[in-house]
């Protein structure tokens, strides 16, 4: 059942930007060009791709490592995890991940950005995202890694990796449309394609799908699904969200066990991000990935079971996240 929290007073100032909508609705109008250049395979083969890789950037690394911290990494890969992360054109890790422990911190109260139940299921998906009033970096927030240089300036430059793609995916378009002259395509007519559909296809929808992919989580998955934990907010677990963003879905246990590498606690959880990174730990490329308590596992397989939390909502389970950056400073 959705539950409705009555909108209060501050919630009701919040508005879609029109000048901030800019960016976003260009990116729309771009992937819409499809009317006019129409479907190849190439970019259809390109716009699944780009999907899951950056899916995967999104849930493996803005969320689960910048935001949360959930398993540990080289310092070079960390960067690596930074800078694929800005190809899904969803600003920098620092801003991604402060703003995305914000919302931890005041889930489905006043102070979350994108509560649907409180500022309705339009701004939650996409309403928050487009305003300017928070393009700013709370890198307070975000201490722990605003530390780095190199993060600080890939968080500001985080329109190099999608300009680059776009770039790329409509060069390769240009290679296949060129060898269609030599011959290529006639021989192989699955790989006829024009660059402005690779572009349009393989680069805009897939982007676009991105947003609303990732951004469904905001939004439904604070409305739509089961409710394992008690968590003081409106957190749901659906397998249709875990699908869509490669294990986000799980998000109640999520809200319940933040500090969680997995968001699916069973094996019935499908949790793609869970198994990218588990691969990653094969190769030494990531280690000591977080798991849930014992507790919470058992008794989370005894079905809908209402656990009460603490009034705190860390970022991180069995802490405050003001202890773990003060904690992190002492380090
Ligand atoms: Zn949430
Ligand atoms: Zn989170």
């Amino acid at each position: 059942m959705i539950q409705t929290i009555q909108p209060s007073g501050k919630a009701r100032e919040l508005k879609v930007d029109p000048i901030g909508s800019i960016p976003f609705a260009l990116v729309h109008l771009a992937a819409l060009a499809v009317v006019f250049t129409g479907f190849s395979w190439p970019g259809v083969a390109v716009c699944v791709f780009l999907y899951v890789i950056r899916m995967f950037a999104i849930t493996g690394a803005y969320h689960r490592y910048f935001s949360h911290r959930s398993y540990k990494t080289s310092r070079w890969f960390q960067f690596v995890l930074a800078f694929w992360g800005t190809s899904a054109a969803q600003k920098g890790p620092l801003w991604w991940a402060a703003h995305h422990r914000h919302h931890h911190r005041h889930s489905d109260t006043d102070e979350d950005l994108h509560s649907p139940g409180l500022h309705g299921l339009w701004w939650a998906h996409v309403g928050w995202i487009t305003s300017t009033k928070w393009n700013h970096t709370d890198y307070e927030g975000i201490k722990d890694f605003s530390k780095f240089p190199e993060l600080r300036w890939i968080n500001r430059q985080y329109l190099i990796a999608p300009l680059l793609l776009g770039l790329g995916v409509y060069g390769l378009g240009f290679l296949l449309e060129s060898t269609a002259s030599f011959g290529l395509a006639e021989a192989h007519p699955i790989l006829r394609t024009t660059a402005s559909q690779m572009l349009i296809v393989g680069f805009f929808m897939s982007t676009v799908f991105l947003y609303h992919g990732t951004f469904c989580i905001n939004s439904f998955a604070h409305l739509i699904g089961a409710k394992r934990y008690k968590t003081g907010d409106e957190s749901k677990n659906s397998l249709i969200l875990a699908l869509i963003t490669l294990g986000e879905g799980w998000h109640n246990n999520h809200h319940y066990y933040p500090g969680s590498e997995r968001q699916g606690f069973f094996w019935w959880e499908i949790d793609i991000t869970h198994y990218g990174l588990k691969a990653l730990s094969w190769l030494g490329m990531v280690w000591e990935l977080n798991t849930p308590a014992p507790n919470v596992l058992s008794m989370g397989s005894k079905g809908n079971i209402r656990i009460e939390t603490a009034p705190a909502r860390p970022a991180m389970k069995g802490a405050t996240l003001d202890d773990e950056l003060e904690a992190e400073a002492a380090d």
